[in-house]
């Protein structure tokens, strides 16, 4: 059953001690250990292919318009180059970018971003090889556009645009080598600023990701911690239980969802028997330890799933059971008023008997309920019942649940 739940849940089992480690560390190499990164990648993952997609609509574009450039700067390759960019590397951005769309693709992003840089980057480079145009020295200087685009404006992850740029500078130093370039000078200029360009921008995306990564450590911890007091407000501090507030919450929640819910649920309140005398032979602390007994066992008895155990009250618990049978939860209730009658933990001042024991009230949800807490009234009518009629007891009980519904009824009709 779940319980009340912050928007978006951190990791499960992470704790916000395992998050402040990560932030001490910096993020300096830009890794989360395996469960931080997972939900790193699912969490930012579709914003950035996003991002992607935008600035790759405005990079195709822009990197046709450099088809006016290639008339000026290597003319005679003009023609060329309007094949190369607009029929082949343009429909092959294009394609990347569709299948980038694909959900199961995304993990794919970074690398498939990175092979289109590498393509556009070459196409440009092989043009300024073939190019016997003399103009076409100014244009090398450009390479440092396409390195920066990628690195900062698509925003590829620290590691693929360092890989990316240094497999551009491996083929731009090979361009520059095969343009046949007259003077050493102009080799070394543009090699120069070409690789410098490259560090700067390495640098900012470094660091762009570093900050990045960081603030979602930040985020994160606040998350985690949330779910830590989430988790505490919803909890008896005693017991251990959830308390009335958590069942309040998923009340709530299940009167919002499909009217269903009203088949197969149950509820069994058990009131301790007599155990204001307890507290009075005893001490308060004797009955606090009383009262975590009991929480353990009921934690024990429904830790097969069939139930959930609330502290409703000071001495009064509350199980939700699913169960579309009524039989079977009064039966539940029924082993659990056994198996606390059978723990023995003496109480001196009961008049019930020389042990602790509790009296139960079932209750089953019914198509008529406007609201769950209905059900909620009804089990504590039966509760009511089963002290009147004696304590220790479980009602209705199995055997002849009819005449004690029609009892509960009448009693609760005469205010006895
Ligand atoms: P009955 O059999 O009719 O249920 O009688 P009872 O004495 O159990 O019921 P009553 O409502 O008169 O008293 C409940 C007692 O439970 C009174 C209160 O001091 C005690 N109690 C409630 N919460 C706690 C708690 O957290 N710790 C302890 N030690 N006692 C508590
Ligand atoms: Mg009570
Ligand atoms: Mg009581």
């Amino acid at each position: 059953m779940g319980i009340p739940q912050i928007a978006v849940p951190p990791p499960p089992g992470l704790t916000a001690q395992a998050v402040d480690a990560e932030l001490a560390k910096g993020a300096k190499w830009l890794r989360f250990p395996a469960e931080i990164e997972r939900a790193y990648d699912v969490e930012t993952g579709p914003r950035k292919v996003q991002q992607l997609t935008m600035s790759a609509l405005v990079g195709i574009i822009l990197y046709n318009l450099f088809l006016i450039a290639d008339s000026m700067l290597m003319s005679d390759m003009f023609r060329l180059a309007v094949i190369v960019r607009l029929l082949v590397v343009t429909p092959i951005s294009i394609l990347i970018y569709i299948v980038l769309q694909e959900h199961s693709l995304a993990r794919f992003r970074n690398l498939l971003a990175a092979l289109n840089l590498i393509l556009c980057f070459s196409a440009t480079a092989w043009l300024l090889v073939l190019s016997a145009d003399p103009q076409k020295v100014i244009y090398n200087q450009g390479a440092l556009l396409i390195i920066f685009y990628g690195c900062l404006i698509q925003r590829l992850e620290f590691w693929y645009a360092a890989a990316t740029a240094l497999i551009c500078n491996g083929i731009f130093a090979l361009s520059v080598f095969l343009q046949g370039i007259p003077s050493g000078e102009i080799i070394f200029s543009v090699e120069i600023t070409v690789i410098t360009g490259s560090v700067f921008i390495l640098y900012v995306a470094y660091t762009m990701e570093r900050e990045q990564r960081l603030l979602y450590l930040m985020t994160l911890r606040e998350r985690v911690r949330a779910v830590q007091m989430e988790g505490i407000s919803n909890r008896d501090a005693l017991t251990g239980l959830f308390n009335r507030r958590a069942l309040d919450a998923h009340f709530e929640r299940l009167q919002a969802g499909p009217p269903d819910w009203q088949e197969d649920h149950a509820v069994i309140i058990l009131d301790i028997d007599h155990f204001k005398i307890y507290n009075d032979r005893l001490g308060h602390l004797a009955g606090d330890e009383c009262l975590k007994d009991v929480a353990r066992l009921l934690l024990a008895e429904v830790a097969d799933g069939r139930g959930q155990a609330f502290r409703y009250g000071g001495e009064e618990f509350l199980l939700l059971v699913r169960e579309r049978h009524f039989a079977a939860a009064v039966a539940l209730a029924e082993r659990i008023r056994a198996a606390l009658e059978a723990r023995g933990i003496p109480h001196p001042g009961s008049s019930t008997g020389p042990v602790v024991t509790a009296s139960f009230g079932v209750s089953r949800a019914e198509p008529g309920d406007a609201r769950p807490d209905d059900i909620i009234s009804r089990a504590d009518r039966a509760l009511y019942a089963a002290k009147h009629h004696g304590r220790n007891r479980v009602w209705p009980s199995a055997p002849c649940q009819a005449a004690q519904l029609a009892d509960t009824a009448r009693l609760t009709a005469s205010g006895a």
